[in-house]
């Protein structure tokens, strides 16, 4: 299976470009697209779900061109939009039974059993019967999930599904994640770097609607090895490390900031080299202070 984007652009009226010339190849697995706030990852997943045009481009999912047959797309994707709105007053059994329905599977026989094998996955056949307005923020993602993947998905796309869950609803939400990607095309779209770490097995970083980067995670982290140094600093002197080095993220430590650096060579002054992580990657990208290149 693959999705092919091909130079996908997007401006709105009020003139913020929110794609720019966007291009990317993505195979069965775990996708991650990763991207502060407003860096174009809603607008990239609403086009992909059907929702909305892009100005120029193309996107190709196997042998389904998106923008031309959105139906036949339609019956092979699973969306869970960012603002997931569920009916408060309707419980998950006979929310999941209704979207069945629409989704074509007329055998009630056939759509029990559906339902029920998918309350179990996502463990939510103990409380199939209480109304969508009391779940958690984590049961509704978890729900979200159960009904994108009625009619059996092979594109599937969550747009920023862990932000605001407590951690161990994120991790259950991401174990349930983690399962779909063997046998689907599954897009994770995220601005936390540690939910795209534990599960993707293909990247991509974005920002201001372009694209910074595609890779493997780990080939990503490799392409800074021995670049990345650390140092505990004085609070007021950040400032001045931030003219003089490329500082890539800093964070307070005991009320203390920790900063990471790039530099190619040892930058002395009491820096220390650290392991770089995928984070260090990101921020490189993010704050365009490194010529990051995978190959
Ligand atoms: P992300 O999902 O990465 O936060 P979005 O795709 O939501 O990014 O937004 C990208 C940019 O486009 C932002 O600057 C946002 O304010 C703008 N934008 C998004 N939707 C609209 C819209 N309907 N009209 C105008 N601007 C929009």
């Amino acid at each position: 299976m693959q999705l092919s984007i091909n130079n996908l652009s997007k401006t709105y009226s009020n003139g913020v470009e929110a794609l720019k010339n966007v291009s990317l190849t993505i195979k069965t697995g775990m996708f991650g697209l990763l991207g502060p706030n407003g860096a174009g990852k809603s607008t990239l997943m609403r086009i992909l779900a059907t929702l909305q045009e892009p100005d120029t481009g193309i996107a190709v999912f196997n042998d389904i061109n998106i923008l031309k047959e959105k139906d036949k797309l339609r019956k092979t994707l699973g969306y869970l939009p960012q603002e997931f709105g569920v009916y408060p007053k309707i419980n998950a059994e006979t929310l999941l039974n209704h979207v069945a329905v629409l989704k074509g599977i007329n055998k009630r026989g056939e759509r029990k059993e559906l339902v029920k094998a998918l309350l179990n996955k996502t463990n939510l056949y103990e409380q199939r019967k209480k109304n969508l307005g009391g779940y958690s923020g984590g049961m509704k993602q978890r729900f979200g999930i159960a009904q994108a993947l009625i009619a059996n998905p092979k594109l599937i796309i969550v747009d920023e599904p862990t932000a605001g869950l407590d951690p161990a609803e994120r991790n259950r939400f991401l174990n349930l994640l983690s399962e779909l990607g063997d046998h689907a095309v599954v897009i994770l779209s995220t601005h936390i770097v540690e939910d795209v770490k534990e599960l993707c097995t293909d990247m991509a970083v974005i920002n201001k609607g372009e694209l910074l980067l595609q890779g493997n995670p780990l080939d990503a982290i490799e392409s800074i090895q021995g670049r990345v140094w650390k140092k505990i600093i004085d609070k007021t002197t950040l400032s001045e490390y931030k003219t003089n080095f490329n500082v890539v993220s800093e964070k307070l430590i005991a009320g203390k900031p920790i900063i990471h650096i790039l530099s190619d060579t040892n930058p002395g002054d009491g820096f220390e080299s650290v392991t770089p992580d995928l984070e260090d990657v990101y921020f490189a990208q993010i704050f365009g202070s490194a010529e990051l290149a995978i190959t």
